[in-house]
This record gives C-alpha cells, sequence and structure tokens, in this order.
C-alpha cells in the first residue's frame, strides 16, 4: 500500500507507547515497526511515518530489560532456595530462560520506546 501524505496526530504518548509494545507503527497502529529484529522500518506500509535510525533508543532499552528480567530473576531465585532446589538444577533452568525472555522483551520495549519517543518528537534528526 502506498504510504499517505498524512500528518501524524500524535494524541498521546500511551497509544504511541502501546503501538511500539505491540511491535507496530507508533502512528497507525497497523503497519509493523521492524524490517528484522530490533531493526525498526525505514517507512511504516500503512501510513508512511518514518523510522529507519531516527529513533535512537541507546542503553535504555537494555537497562530496562535487565531492570524487569533482575526483579523477576531474584524472585525466581529465592523461591528456588526456598523450595530447596539443587543450585545446579536451577541454573540450569535459570540461564536459558533468562536468555531467552530477554530476547523477547527487547523488540516490545524497544517498541515502546520508540512510540514515546515519536510522540515526544526525539528524533535523532531534531537534536
Ligand atoms: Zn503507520
Amino acid at each position: 500500500m502506498a504510504p499517505s501524505t498524512n500528518q501524524p496526530t500524535r494524541s498521546s504518548w500511551q497509544r504511541a507507547a502501546l503501538n511500539g509494545l505491540k511491535c507496530r507503527c507508533a502512528n497507525c497502529g497497523r503497519g509493523k515497526l521492524y524490517a528484522r529484529y530490533l531493526e525498526p522500518v525505514e517507512h511504516c506500509d500503512v501510513c508512511g511515518e518514518a523510522y529507519g535510525d531516527r529513533y535512537q533508543v541507546g542503553l535504555l532499552l537494555p537497562f530496562i530489560v535487565v531492570t524487569v528480567l533482575g526483579h523477576i530473576l531474584v524472585f525466581a531465585l529465592l523461591e528456588a532456595a526456598r523450595l530447596r532446589i539443587n543450585p545446579l538444577l536451577s541454573l540450569a533452568i535459570f540461564i536459558p530462560t533468562v536468555l531467552v525472555v530477554s530476547l523477547l522483551l527487547l523488540p516490545p520495549v524497544k517498541g515502546a520506546l520508540i512510540g514515546i519517543l515519536w510522540f515526544s518528537q526525539l528524533s535523532d534528526e531534531q537534536r
């Protein structure tokens, strides 16, 4: 579909963040946000909003993922210790789980950050 020339409305940062959390365009919520894993599309297929390298989330992305995952992991490790699960078994379970969950969390968290940056009009071109 050809991109339209409609100007983005930027009605609320929550809607933009939620669209990004769903890995969808922050503007319309229908087009894909990523061309590949963590690589934003150049333009939304539906509304034509430009992404590419315009919105850089930097180290905030791993900070948020590690913070969220750290809280969950501490609780899980304390529960494993309380239930007296073998520490080696705990490591065998938690290490792959942490790797998989962190890889799964990165795209939606980055999408939400892109949505917030998009709403705030904080692209790298405007700094
Ligand atoms: Zn769009």
